[in-house]
C-alpha cells in the first residue's frame, strides 16, 4: 500500500520543518497544534521556506503551489489524525507528554497506522509500551534545519518490525532523506559524537592549548567539518548541549563528563547565540 498522508504532531522548530518535507514530498499533510500561535507561525515559516526552496533552485513555483496547497493545519488532533496513514510526532521534550500524546495517538489511529517519535532522547521502549502496537512505534530523529539537514535516524525500539523501519525508511526518502537504523541507546550515533566532539573542544580550550577560533578553523579546515565546534555548540545552546552531556555522562559512563569551563559557561548565563554571548560574543541575540 502506498502511504499517501502523514500527520506531524507539534508545529514548533522540528514540526514545522517535518511538515514542510512531508508537503514538499508530494504527501497531504496535516500539521496539528495545541497552540492556534504556533500553528500560524508555522504556517508563514512553511510558505517563506518554500518560498527559499524556489529561490534555491530546490522546487520548481508550481511544486511549492502545490505543497502549500497538500499542508492543512489542524487545531484539533482527531481531525488531523483522521485517514492519516502515518504520524510524526514533535511536541516537546517531555516523557509524560510523549506518553499522553501516544495514547490519544493509538486510540485515534487505525491499527496498522506507524507512530514515530522524534524525541532527541527519551527511550522510544519506554513510549511504545505504552501503546497496543508497540510493533509499529519507533523513533524518526530529524535534524535542525530540517528542510536543510540530509539524515534522519531511523531509532528501532525493542519490538519494533521491519515493516515498520521499512515503511519508515520510504515516508523518509519520499520527504528528500537519507537514512540510518540505530538500537535504541542514549544519544544514538550523531548525539553521542557530536557531544563527545564538543566536550573535547571545550577540555582543549580549557587547557590553553588553542584558542577557541583557533581550535574551530582546525576542525574546518583540517577536519573539513561545516563548523567549528564552537560556532556549533553557541548554535544549539550550551544549556542544551550542557543536558545532553549529563545524560549520557548518567547513562553510558565517565567519558562523557562535561567539561568545568562548559559548566561554567552555562552557570555564567553564556548560553550561545540566543543570549548574545557563548563562546563567541554576538552583541545581540539572534
Ligand atoms: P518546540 O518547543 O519548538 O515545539 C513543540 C511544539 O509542540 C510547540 O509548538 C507546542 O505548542 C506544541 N505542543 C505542546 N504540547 C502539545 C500537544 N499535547 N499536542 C500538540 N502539540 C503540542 O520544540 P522542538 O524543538 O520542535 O522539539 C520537538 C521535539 O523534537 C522534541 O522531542 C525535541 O527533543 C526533538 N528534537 C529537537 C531538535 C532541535 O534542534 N530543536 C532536534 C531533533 C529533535
Amino acid at each position: 500500500m502506498t502511504l499517501q498522508t502523514v500527520a506531524v504532531i507539534g508545529s514548533g522548530l522540528m514540526g514545522r520543518g517535518i511538515a514542510y518535507c512531508a508537503a514538499a514530498g508530494g504527501f497531504r499533510t496535516a500539521l496539528h497544534d495545541v497552540s492556534a500561535e504556533a500553528l500560524e507561525r508555522a504556517r508563514s515559516r512553511i510558505r517563506t521556506d518554500l518560498d527559499e526552496g524556489v529561490a534555491r533552485g530546490k522546487l520548481e513555483p508550481p511544486e511549492a503551489t502545490a505543497a502549500l496547497e497538500r499542508l492543512s493545519l489542524e487545531p484539533e488532533l482527531e481531525s488531523a489524525v483522521r485517514g492519516a496513514d502515518f504520524v510524526i510526532e514533535a511536541v516537546p521534550e517531555d516523557i509524560g507528554l510523549k506518553l499522553a500524546t501516544f495514547a490519544r495517538l493509538d486510540a485515534l489511529c487505525a491499527e496498522e497506522v506507524v507512530l514515530a517519535s522524534n524525541t532527541s532522547a527519551l527511550s522510544v521502549t519506554e513510549i511504545a509500551a505504552g501503546t497496543r502496537r508497540p510493533q509499529r512505534v519507533l523513533g524518526m530523529h530529524f535534524f535542525n534545519p530540517v528542510p536543510k539537514m540530509k539524515l534522519v535516524e531511523i531509532v528501532r525500539a525493542l519490538d519494533t518490525s521491519d515493516a515498520a523501519i521499512a515503511a519508515t525508511a520510504e515516508v523518509a526518502r519520499r520527504m528528500g532523506k537519507e537514512t540510518v537504523v540505530v538500537k535504541e541507546s542514549p544519544g544514538f550515533i550523531t548525539s553521542r559524537i557530536n557531544a563527545m566532539i564538543g566536550n573535547e573542544a571545550f577540555l582543549i580550550l580549557q587547557e590553553g592549548v588553542a584558542t577557541a577560533a583557533d581550535i574551530d578553523k582546525a576542525v574546518k579546515l583540517g577536519l573539513n567539518h561545516p563548523m567549528g565546534p564552537f560556532e556549533m555548540a553557541d548554535l544549539v545552546g550550551l544549556d542544551t548541549r550542557l543536558a545532553v552531556l549529563e545524560f549520557l555522562h548518567k547513562s553510558l559512563g565517565e567519558k562523557y563528563r562535561p567539561a568545568p569551563l562548559l559548566v561554567e559557561h552555562v552557570k555564567a548565563g553564556r548560553l550561545g547565540r540566543k543570549v548574545g554571548r557563548g563562546v563567541y560574543d554576538y552583541g545581540e541575540k539572534s
